[in-house]
């Protein structure tokens, strides 16, 4: 006999399907936690698709903790053992006029029908305990043959819900498959039908595609699909496409990825691009920030005062996008990084503006001196102490224009 694909079932997914039994509902692990196993992976979440309706599932799980906000959709969430479980009644699928969400919600009591409904062949395998694995649309051949495939046919299944194309790129990038040939081509002819999908949902998959082990090679691959999510990609040469693709491929973390992917569209755009998918404000800030600052080609101590200005988690992502980006600057940022000088800003200087009054400097006269000392410590010409930095003061010759 093989060996049960789920030796371990966290003791709440077993006491879930346990409770289920013996209220006569059948229950499937489906989704995420099944491919994640076939593939030796430790599932991050267990979702259960189970025969019974919304209502009798709250029923039988009277006695734990329940979370009903997706129960219209037919998901409760069960607390069992402090671990949320989503149970979702099987569902059929049904027209979908929007391009993106079924018209209506439709119950069946036929797990082949809700496999049916899912987006890719990796994705539609359920498991059920005693019974095992099904496997209706081949989706183990699938992951053994490291391949993402639509469920049916793949020009219907994007029409009906277009995030599906993002979703097929996102999973072949995170997973590391190729992309099957129907499938592949249904995702690029109908990539119009991405204006359907919000901007926040089209941001959350291309977050996760572009930190993907295989994000270069389906960036590179699909570029009709992303130029359609990411407008500022139309306007770039090929050279430019193929750069900013691995680029963003070698790039680690997703605001990284977005800026080395919009690198040539310059700031501005990219910063616009942020806006228009809605993204957080940190986000933003750190791809604009990356488009502006490489490459770095500044000495040293430019390093080190922008390190004083950025602090060194934005400095560490610089160095970083200079290296995918082929661009210099990494050994001076690793300079900076690197330096134990404690003197980055102004105010760090052991003399400060009323010292520096009390010398007869004047108005704008004493943020030049500052600005010319910190720069004097940083390149290394002065050390930061009060009478270092004094002598260095009185050898300015204005103390009321530029020092
Ligand atoms: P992960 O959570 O690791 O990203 P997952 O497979 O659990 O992967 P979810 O987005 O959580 O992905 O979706 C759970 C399951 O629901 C999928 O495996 C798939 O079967 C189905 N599914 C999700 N979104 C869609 C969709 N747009 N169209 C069809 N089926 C979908
Ligand atoms: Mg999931």
């Amino acid at each position: 006999m093989s060996r049960p694909l789920f030796p371990d079932l966290p003791a709440p997914v077993a006491e879930a399907f346990a409770v289920l039994e013996q209220n006569g509902c059948a229950g499937y692990l489906v989704g995420g936690s099944v491919r994640d196993r076939l593939r030796g992976r430790q599932p991050a979440d267990y979702d259960i698709a189970v025969s019974c309706e919304p209502q009798k599932t709250r029923e039988i799980f009277s006695d734990y903790r329940c979370i009903e906000t997706g129960l219209k959709h037919g998901t409760l969430t069960v607390v069992i053992g402090g671990m949320d479980l989503e149970l979702t009644t099987f569902r059929k699928d049904c027209a979908y006029s929007d391009h993106r969400h079924p018209d209506e919600v439709l119950f069946t009591d036929d797990i082949t029908a809700d496999l049916a409904r899912r987006d890719l062949t990796v994705n539609a395998m359920a498991y059920r305990p005693g019974e095992g694995l099904r496997d209706p649309f081949g989706g183990r051949a699938d992951l053994r043959a490291r391949l993402i495939r639509a469920v049916g046919d793949p020009a219907c299944r994007f029409r009906e819900d277009s995030l599906r194309i993002l979703r097929a790129l996102r999973f072949a990038a995170v997973l590391d498959f190729s992309v099957d040939e129907e499938t592949a081509a249904a995702a690029v002819s109908l990539k119009g039908l991405l204006s359907y999908v919000s901007a926040e949902r089209i941001f959350s998959e291309l977050k996760k595609l572009l930190t993907g082990r295989g994000a270069g090679r389906i960036l590179s691959a699909f570029r009709p699909v992303l130029e359609t999510a990411l407008p500022p990609l139309a306007g770039y040469t090929g050279a430019q496409y193929v750069a900013a693709a691995g680029a963003a491929g070698r790039m680690k973390d997703p605001a990284g990825a977005f800026a080395a992917l919009l690198y040539f569209a310059g700031p501005a755009d990219a910063e616009e691009t942020c806006r228009a998918l809605k993204t957080d404000h940190a986000f933003l800030k750190k791809v604009s920030f990356l488009c502006q600052n490489a490459p770095f080609t500044g000495d040293k101590g430019a390093a080190l005062r922008l390190k004083g200005e950025v602090g060194s988690a934005f400095l560490c992502d610089l160095r970083a996008f200079c290296r995918a980006m082929e661009a210099p600057g990494e050994a001076v940022l690793t300079a900076a990084l690197q330096s134990r000088l404690r003197c980055l800003r102004v105010r760090d200087l052991a003399l400060n503006g009323r010292d520096l009054a009390r010398m007869g400097f004047r108005g704008p006269g004493i943020g030049r001196a500052q600005t010319a000392l910190l720069r004097a410590v940083t390149d290394g010409d002065c050390k930061n102490t009060p009478a270092a930095l004094r002598r260095a003061a009185e050898a300015f010759e204005n103390k009321e224009g530029s020092p």
